[in-house]
């Protein structure tokens, strides 16, 4: 490992050297027999990374997070449906101003920055509104703050909505469990807990949500459409010739690479690596006198308020005691955040974390702030 800053911010994140290894190839031809046997692995891995059975579907479609967000608003709504948003912060906005220009009917639930509506609300707006589809982000990035995407996803089974998971930084370092929880699309990109470089935006839908987009009226844009899409991944699974349009041939190989190697560890297990890092970081924080944005935190990344006499001044000071972390970006929270990622390869090395924690401690005293250093080191320590 060189000295390098480490890439700490919540997406794109520090990537494992084979994954690396993976993408750094001559791109060969989408029609390639390795081409396809990796992307074949790839889609069977994702079932399971999704914890989803084969009768659901997995997309991999070149784009960003952002592009899996429009698919799902405009494969699962026709103009003049009701939706409910379950809005924690600015993805969830996206998500609602997406919605809205499909021509749906957006009813929201929303929430102070750093929290997350209460389970109350959203059974009252589900049984108010009757929407066709319950939208939820999993981990608002903006605000680091963690919904109970289990329980809501419950109400939305209960009152016969179906359901869209943005789990955009959250899928493989929160738990989630897209079969026994019944949601019908989770959503993600390669960037981010995935522990791959940007370019990828991933999904899984269920039966019941590939029948709704059988049933639209207005059909989506054509390169959003998961019925184009749908029989080109059915014939890479069998490994077959197929052509739409050009998928990545070099991060495909390396979704193959690093979701066999989130398998081999085991699920339950990268969701706990990612806990410890998570608590540890906490730790640190709170000894630091540093203070979490966030009611009920995520995994994945922290959100935390400038300590007294800093701003945003401070990141290059973080970065230059070794780590890249981010601004603000709430709306209403861009001026006074800042966040820290800890998601994918980096909660395999409890030590680049610590060297994550220390860099921000360091930066920030550098900056002038009054934070005390060890005893955040100290905190670390106990936790990990
Ligand atoms: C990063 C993020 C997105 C957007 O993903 P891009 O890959 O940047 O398009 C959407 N939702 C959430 C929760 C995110 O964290």
């Amino acid at each position: 490992m060189t000295d390098r800053p480490l890439l700490m911010i919540p997406g794109p994140v520090e990537i494992a050297d084979e994954v690396l290894a993976a993408a750094s190839i001559r791109p060969p031809s989408h029609l390639a027999p390795d081409f396809k046997a990796a992307f074949s692995r790839a889609l069977k891995a994702m079932r399971q990374v999704w914890r989803a059975d084969d009768t659901h579907q997995p997309f991999v479609v070149a784009g960003s997070g952002t592009l899996a967000m429009e698919a799902a608003a405009t494969n699962l709504v026709d103009p003049g449906e009701p939706v409910l948003v379950v809005n924690a912060g600015l993805f969830g906005d996206r998500m609602a101003e997406m919605l809205r220009r499909r021509g749906a009917i957006v009813h929201q639930v929303g929430s102070r920055p750093g929290g997350t509506p209460p389970l109350e609300e959203v059974d009252a707006a589900l049984a108010d509104h009757r929407p066709k589809v319950l939208f939820v982000t999993h981990v608002d990035t903006s605000t680091g703050v963690r919904s109970d995407a289990q329980g809501i996803l419950a109400l939305a089974r209960r009152h016969g909505a179906l359901s869209v998971v943005d789990g955009v930084c959250a899928t493989a370092g929160e738990p989630l469990e897209q079969g026994a929880w019944g949601a019908d699309v989770v959503l993600t990109a390669s960037q981010k807990a995935i522990g791959l470089p940007p370019g990828l935006a991933l999904w899984v839908a269920s039966p019941a949500a590939l029948a709704a987009r059988r049933a639209l009226t207005v059909p989506p844009p054509m390169v959003l459409d998961w019925l184009q899409w749908l029989p080109i991944l059915e014939a890479y699974e069998a490994e077959a010739n197929s052509y739409f349009a050009t998928p990545s041939t070099t991060l495909i190989p390396a979704l193959d690479v690093g979701l066999a190697s989130l398998l081999a560890d085991g699920m339950p297990a990268v969701w706990a690596r990612h806990q410890r890092a998570a608590d540890a970081c906490r730790a640190a924080w709170d000894a630091m006198g540093l203070v979490l944005v966030a009611d009920s935190p995520a995994n994945t990344l922290s959100a935390l308020s400038w300590p007294d006499r800093v701003d945003a001044g401070a990141l290059p000071r973080i970065a230059a005691r070794g780590a890249i972390v981010a601004g603000g970006l709430h709306p209403a929270l861009r001026s006074t955040t800042f966040r820290v990622g800890h998601m994918g390869d980096v909660t395999r090395h409890p030590g680049r974390v610590r060297r994550a924690v220390a860099a921000v401690g360091l930066g920030l005293r550098d900056a002038g702030g009054d934070v005390d250093v060890d005893a955040g080191l100290r905190a670390f320590d106990a936790h990990v």
